[in-house]
């Protein structure tokens, strides 16, 4: 049978060959079986249900959240022959009225709806008057609560099995950890599905996580070396994006700002001038992304910590989709994670607290880990692996440790001079010997530690301090202005009974990428 549709393939898309799992999947659900697909980002999940929705004696109905989305899908296979349309709440009613009339006379072999849409009773009817081949479910995780991206309109997919019990399902999802892929199946109520899980590896991405200094600057010296690549810049909030954009802007850059703060039309002028190029970079919240379909984005940059390693992969992944190569830097400020604490303790829910606190963990370990990104990644996902990628900064990079004991005893020592009443920037300064107000008016500057650390600069210092923060000697009260203090485990590396190794800081912003994809 697959054999029949490589000219299909061939003619109607273009596509020589079938990617990872495409042959397998479509076979199950020409022959009416339930599909669970798990295939990344860029993987070619459309083409599972778009192919044998040409075969199907009737329509195919794609369950899709978001209308940026649908309309470029349908746009897509309008160019290239296919008799698609969509329904969604920006139309009018003549132009539904359209659509509902292809509908009724079989002309239509794709239509896109949203999840609310779907679920009216009137539409229901129409549906089973003229018939459904197959219901394809696209970014179903949103079905889970346990998922990272929960959609209440999307709870009511559930029912869907009750009011079409004949017809095939297929549910399509990027990020799914084990226990939210297994809710997805039984909330839609998928009969024995074939479960289909591709590989979650992005070879040609490079992963990077970059200690954050001086975050506008090290951005600006990574931006240089981008030349005039596309990329994204993910910030966590609002007045985060429009403040780094107007910074950016101000520099020359040809960039707009993107979040669900802006109207609508403003959003679609700044997706549609990049998606041409006349925009090289979006500085944008989570809310930038689900529907872009732009292969030659260069680079994705997270300014500030993701709260999952889903929404990490997931904005990574919209990085090299032509894979050609492309790179992911995080930006990464250990002071985030306190921030993003107390931020997640805002939830009221005890349960979702729970799995928010998890989930924001295994993101800070990625971040602080000295492993290979890519291994920590897969291995998230449950995809067994060993090797390491050779396509990180820890793998062209490892960092090198060395004999930091008596950097450290000056750093402790420093905090114990000052009573264990001062932060992390006036300790360095006392330690850098800086004259500075402050240092002044505490007579900080007679302190024996003053000037101990003259020859290195503040921020291989500040990286210093937070590895020794990461190592249990030192904790930043943040009930008490994060004041630095001692912790037990300094004790036998002041008095000189144990030796500390660390990694040497690492100051310098990454070489521009020349990897090959494999
Ligand atoms: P996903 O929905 O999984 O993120 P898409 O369906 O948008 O991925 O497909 C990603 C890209 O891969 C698209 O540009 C698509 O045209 C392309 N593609 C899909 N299937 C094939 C194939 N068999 N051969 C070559 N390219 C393909
Ligand atoms: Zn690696």
């Amino acid at each position: 049978m697959l054999e029949q549709l490589l000219p299909a393939l061939k003619q109607t898309f273009g596509y020589d060959t079938w990617r990872d799992g495409q042959a397998e999947i479509i076979s199950a659900t020409l022959s009416q079986r339930d599909c669970f697909v798990l295939l990344p980002t860029g993987g070619g999940k459309s083409l599972c249900y778009q192919l044998p929705a040409l075969h199907l004696p009737q329509v195919t109905v794609v369950v899709s959240p978001l209308m940026s989305l649908m309309k470029d899908q349908v746009d897509a296979l309008i160019a290239n022959g296919i008799a698609a349309a969509f329904i969604n709440s920006s139309q009018s009613r003549e132009d539904i009225l359209e659509v509902f009339a292809q509908l009724r006379r079989g002309e239509l072999k794709l239509l896109y709806v949203a999840p609310e849409r779907l679920l009216q009773p009137s539409f229901l009817a129409r549906l089973s008057e003229v018939g459904v081949s197959l219901f394809a479910i696209d970014e179903a995780h949103c079905v889970s609560q346990w998922g990272h991206d929960f959609r209440p309109d999307y709870m009511a997919l559930a029912q869907l099995k009750q009011h079409f019990p004949q017809v095939p399902m297929m549910a399509l999802t990027a990020t799914a950890d084990p226990g939210t892929q297994q809710d997805i199946v039984q909330q839609l109520g998928l009969q024995g599905p074939l479960i289909y899980r591709g590989s979650f590896d992005r070879p040609n991405i490079r992963y990077t996580v970059q200690e954050k200094f001086r975050p506008l600057e090290q951005l600006l010296a990574y931006l240089k070396q981008q030349e005039n690549n596309s990329g994204i810049i993910y910030c966590s909030s609002r007045r985060k994006v429009d403040e780094l954009a107007a910074q950016l802007q101000e520099r020359g850059f040809k960039v707009a700002a993107y979040h669900a703060g802006h109207d609508a039309i403003n959003r679609e002028q700044v997706q549609d001038a990049f998606k041409r190029d006349d925009i090289n970079i979006i500085v944008a919240t989570v809310a930038f992304g689900m529907g872009v379909n732009k292969p030659n984005i260069r680079f994705v940059v997270h300014f500030e910590l993701p709260r999952t390693i889903e929404a990490y992969y997931q904005e990574t992944g919209r990085a090299g989709r032509d894979g050609v190569a492309a790179e992911a830097l995080l930006l990464f400020d250990p002071a985030d994670i306190v921030r993003m604490k107390r931020w997640l303790e805002a939830e009221e829910n005890p349960e979702r607290a729970e799995v928010a606190r998890q989930r924001f963990q295994s993101m800070a370990s990625f971040a602080e880990a000295q492993t290979c990104r890519r291994l920590v990644l897969l291995n998230y996902f449950g995809e067994a692996r060993q090797q390491p990628c050779g396509n990180c900064d820890i793998c062209l990079n490892p960092p090198t440790q060395f004999d930091a004991t008596e950097t450290a005893q000056k750093a402790l020592s420093c905090v114990y001079r000052v009573k264990q009443n001062f932060g992390l920037h006036h300790v360095i300064e006392v330690l850098r010997g800086s004259q500075n107000q402050k240092i002044q008016e505490y007579g900080h500057d007679k302190l024996s530690t003053w000037g101990l650390g003259k020859a290195l600069s503040h921020d291989y210092w500040l990286s210093i301090f937070r590895q020794l923060i990461h190592f249990g000697l030192l904790q930043q009260d943040i009930t008490q202005h994060s004041v630095l203090r001692l912790l037990p485990a300094a004790r036998p590396i002041l008095r000189g009974e144990q030796p500390l190794m660390l990694a040497v800081p690492r100051l310098q912003t990454p070489q521009k990428s020349s990897a090959k994809p494999s």
